[in-house]
């Protein structure tokens, strides 16, 4: 009898932490409350298409691996798929699934011309040469061929990608398409038609959110205590911009544990330390785990991470007063109940790490019309999208008595659901 309650529990558990279920009964609630009809949510609610690959590489030991690789192409309705490629040990095709459906709601966030894509493989980038990670990366890339492209498709980093794959990506698919296309993917070096502001929009777009729910809390961001979960791309440069904007980092963290000082951390010297994967924290003996700290005193807590980090099980200590979330996925559906409940702002990964896809947009832009911008307009147009995305999902969430991620949902979802109906699909 325990442990058959033992078994429903972690099944329960399990369900929980289940990243498509979940945004799948987010998506179904949000088209509920658009008045849409079921089937629209039939045909929303998984990917049109999802590609299985296998890529052989040749390791540095003379032997050859098999990676398992995805691309999810969730929705093409308004434009082609966008989306990053991640390299993680833990991807798996639901979270990819899943993933692609998160940045279709993005671009209907951020009002882009694009539905959802994205792609990952199971692998440990840590634990790979350069060589093996180009081999990885090429390979990847002559699997997926026959379904990305500039008008298709668009890939861009993602975890543990970075512009030097994106580069190499690049390379690969002009070979393949004989022509030099740099529209085919984004987050690219500056030299090879990459944008300036596209690695840091992810957290520029964060402080343009953080900004903005302080000023609807009444907290000042300068001198304000904040934790930062994860210290890779958005991580890192969320830390080093609120640091600058003279706001308090009491806390962060990378993979193998945290760091928490309540006077506020060195982030120029842990900066500094940080290697290529955002590790910095093997360097100390005080660390923290994550879990403690997230749990932590903060005025601000930002996500910055992997999913399924704020659950049922903490949220109940979460002493922050805004959360912001800039990983994907990090809170699951009980505990933004919760948190709304205790009268946490919570803003939701699908506005928040919107900046990302956002300059990636205005990349590809400047790759199709061959005219450059400069960081200043970058940063001017990035500005803009993002106080206008934030202020109709905070409205939506206020008129209509909701949490900030139900409204974003439905913000997210109507163009995506329009265009399905205007090309007679549902
Ligand atoms: N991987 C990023 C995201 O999850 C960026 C995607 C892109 O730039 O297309 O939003």
């Amino acid at each position: 009898m325990v442990a058959e309650k033992a078994a429903d529990s972690t099944k329960e558990n399990n369900k929980q932490l289940d990243v498509l279920s979940s945004t799948q009964t987010v998506v179904k609630n949000a088209l509920e409350k658009l008045g849409y009809p079921d089937e629209v949510y039939e045909l929303l609610k998984e990917p049109l298409r999802m590609m299985t690959v296998r890529i052989p590489v040749r390791m540095d030991d003379g032997s050859t691996k098999i990676f398992t690789g995805y691309r999810a192409q969730h929705n093409d309705a308004v434009g082609p798929t966008k989306g990053g490629i991640r390299f993680h040990p833990n991807v798996t095709e639901r979270e990819v699934k899943a993933l692609s459906i998160w940045m279709s709601l993005k671009a209907g966030i951020v009002d882009l011309p694009y539905g959802g894509g994205k792609g990952g493989i199971i692998c440990d980038p840590r634990e790979m040469s350069f060589r093996e990670l180009e081999s990885l990366s090429r390979g990847y890339v002559r699997a997926v061929s026959q379904i990305v492209g500039p008008t298709k498709d668009i890939p861009a980093p993602d975890v543990f990608t970075n512009s030097q794959i994106m580069a190499w990506m690049m390379d690969e698919y002009s070979r393949i398409d004989e022509f030099n296309s740099p529209g085919f993917i984004t987050g690219k070096p500056i030299v090879l038609g990459g944008s300036h502001g596209r690695e840091s929009a992810t957290a520029k777009g964060v402080t343009i959110c953080i900004d903005e729910a302080a000023r609807k809390r009444n907290i000042e961001v300068k001198g304000a205590k904040v934790i930062v979960q994860g210290f890779g791309n958005a991580g890192s440069f969320l830390s080093k911009f609120l640091h600058d904007a003279g706001a308090i980092v009491v806390g962060i963290s990378d993979a193998y544990g945290g760091l928490y000082d309540p006077e506020g951390l060195d982030i120029d010297y842990l900066l500094d330390r940080r290697d290529s994967f955002g590790t910095v924290t093997k360097l100390f003996n005080n660390t923290i785990s994550n879990k403690e700290l997230l749990e932590r005193e903060c005025d601000i807590l930002v996500p910055a991470a992997v999913e399924n980090q704020i659950t049922e099980e903490n949220a109940h200590n979460i002493k922050a007063k805004i959360v912001v979330e800039a990983a994907n996925g990090p809170t699951t559906m009980e505990a933004t109940k919760i948190l709304t409940e205790r009268g946490i702002l919570l803003v939701p990964d699908v506005l928040a790490s919107a900046g990302g896809v956002t300059v990636s947009y205005f990349e590809w832009v400047q790759n199709n019309q061959g005219f450059y911008w400069t960081e200043e307009e970058i940063e001017e147009k990035l500005y803009q999208t993002m106080t206008k995305a934030f202020n109709t999902i905070y409205n939506t969430a206020e008129t209509r008595r909701i949490d900030m991620r139900l409204a974003a949902y439905m913000v997210g979802v109507r163009k995506m659901a329009e265009a399905s109906r205007f090309r007679g699909w549902v």
